[in-house]
Formats: structure tokens, sequence, C-alpha cells
């Protein structure tokens, strides 16, 4: 370890693109990689008495990072790995835990219910928890007791209720602040949920590009369905660079062919002004932006 890193789990000049299913973007000026509940702590507490720029990182799976890297401070939660049974149909689950374990070895193996919000989403529990990840079906904060944070206000278990999430957001964890764990408590169905799981497997890959990007790049808005617009605007298999509009899903932007981070967001602000002057309306970005 270098002498001046404050951790063993800090890393200098840290590659971020392989980190992110998009792929793309250049390295971080310090990366805090930490493998514990309290090694997170740590670095938390020692990121907030440093100058300069802080953000975080789950699975990588709904971020954009820019081409110049990151000139400043990234905690990349996916080591975080614990997961502990606790009885009653009660999981503490801690963030880096893929989210894709829980739907298949505790949601599926138990038979719980509201599997179908879950099914497909890459990224860990921690991403899912801080994007209210989900589908029509449901989405991750409806099946939490509580959430273990810390932010600027010091570290807290905050009880979940529903007045607390939204749709793709929630306001329990402000930007930069860590989710630690969440506290999960499932229900168990008489309806059997592998058929549902392979339902939207299926419909998954059917429907939707695979390959490098971040899942939809803009949020729906109100009523109406931001890929629908998109390919109204007549926009499917506009290309930027290596980039690509999916002429499968218009709300899915690739990185086909050694996309840049520039090409992505060429093509986010061509969707985003097509749609505006074709349609009156504003699409919102669901993509995080690491810059
Ligand atoms: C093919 C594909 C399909 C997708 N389908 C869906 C879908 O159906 N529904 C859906 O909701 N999403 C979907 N997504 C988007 C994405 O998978 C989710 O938003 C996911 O929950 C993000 O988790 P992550 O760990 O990858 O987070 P990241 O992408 O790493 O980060 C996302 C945001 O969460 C923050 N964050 C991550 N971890 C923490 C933490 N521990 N504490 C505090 N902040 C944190 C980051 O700072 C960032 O702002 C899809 C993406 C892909 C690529």
């Amino acid at each position: 370890m270098n002498s001046n890193l404050p951790f063993d789990f800090a890393i200098e000049n840290y590659p971020l693109a392989p980190l992110t299913i998009y792929g793309v973007g250049g390295p971080a000026r310090l990366a805090l990689i930490p493998r514990t509940v309290d090694e997170a702590v740590q670095a938390y507490e020692w990121v907030g008495q440093q100058p300069g720029k802080r953000t975080v990182l789950g699975g990588g799976s709904n971020v954009l990072i820019d081409d110049a890297g990151y000139d400043g401070i990234v905690v990349v939660m996916s080591e975080l790995n614990a997961l502990e049974v606790l009885g009653n149909d009660r999981y503490r689950i801690e963030s880096g835990v893929d989210l894709n374990q829980v739907v298949r070895e505790i949601m599926l193996t138990n038979n719980y219910a509201m599997v179908g919000g879950l099914t497909g989403i890459p990224g860990t529990v921690g991403g899912a928890i801080y994007m209210n990840a989900g589908t029509v079906n449901g989405s991750t904060c409806m099946l939490m007791e509580s959430v273990d944070v810390i932010g600027p206000e010091g570290r807290k278990l905050i009880p979940m209720h529903e007045s607390l999430y939204s749709y793709r957001g929630q306001t329990f964890c402000p930007r930069g602040s860590l989710i630690l764990q969440g506290f999960f408590k499932f229900s168990k169905t008489d309806e059997p949920q592998q058929p549902i799981y392979d339902h939207y497997i299926e419909r998954r890959q059917r429907t939707q590009p695979q390959g490098k990007c971040c899942g939809s790049v803009f949020k729906n808005p109100q009523g109406d369905h931001s890929g629908r617009l998109i390919q109204a605007a007549g926009l499917m298999g506009t290309r930027c660079g290596g980039a690509v509009i999916s002429d499968k899903h218009a709300n899915f932007i690739m990185n086909d062919d050694n996309a840049t981070s520039a090409d992505i967001r060429q093509l986010i602000e061509i969707a985003r002004t097509t749609v505006k002057e074709k349609f009156g309306i504003t699409l919102e970005e669901e993509v995080v932006y690491i810059k």
C-alpha cells in the first residue's frame, strides 16, 4: 500500500469503466473499496474531512462515467457482501450483495411475493435501494423494514415508510451519503413465483437489447413511456460515434462499438430535444452521471 493512502482499501487512479455495464469513462483520482460495514463507515467519515468531490458507486448498472474520469473520491460499495437470515422472513442484506442473488436465492427459494418487481434488474442491493429500482410490479423499498444510512447527520437506522420513496427515487439517502445495508421483510405467498420469474426473464430477452447499456436512459413521464416517445420521434437506430439508440427498445442507448461517454451524452441530448420539439414533453434522465 502507498503509505500516503488512508486505508488498505484505497487505490489511486482507479479505472471506473470496468465497474460499469456501459464500460465507458476514465479513472477516479481515488477509489475507496470497503469490504465491511465498519470499513464503509470509516471511509465515509474520512471522505467527509477531505476537500473536493465525492461520489458513490454500486454495481455500475445505472451510471455513465465521464470520459475524463472523476477528479475526486469514489466510494465503491460492491464488496459489502454479507447476508444474514434473521428469522420470520427477515434478512439483513449489505449494500454490495447482487440484487439477482436476492431474487433467486431468497425470494424464489422461499416463494416470497413480488418476484416480478425485481426480476432481471442488474446491480447491487444498495443501488437498488438508492434508485428504488423496480418495475410496474413493485419496487425495492416496498420490501424493506428499515435502512442503515450514513450521511451528513451521522449514521441512522431509518424505518421504511411509503412516504420516503417514489418512482425511481427516495428521500432518505441524499446523493453522496451511503446506504450501508437494508433490513428486508418478505411475505410468503401461495402464488408460485418461479413461473413469474421465468416470464419476466423471457420478456426482457425478447423486448430489451442485450449489451452494454444502463437500462432505461429516461424515466417514464406521467402516463406515457419514454421509449414510445423516442420511437415516435423516429430516433430508433440513430448513431453517434460508437453509440446507438437501440432499434429494439428506444429508451435504451447502447455502447455498440467502443462508444465514448460523450457519444452517449450526445444521443441523450438528441432524444431529449427531439421529443420536446415534437411532443412538448421534457424527458428526465434515470441514468446517473458521474463527472
Ligand atoms: C439491462 C438493464 C436493465 C435494467 N432494468 C431496470 C429495471 O427494470 N428497473 C429499474 O429500476 N432499473 C433497471 N435498470 C437500472 C439499474 O439496474 C438499477 O437502477 C440498479 O438498481 C442500480 O444499481 P447499481 O448497484 O448498479 O447502482 P449504480 O449504477 O452503481 O448507482 C446508481 C446510483 O445509486 C447510487 N448508489 C449505488 N450504491 C449506493 C449505496 N450503497 N449508497 C448510496 N448510493 C448508492 C450511485 O451513487 C448512483 O447515484 C436496468 C439496467 C440495465 C443495465
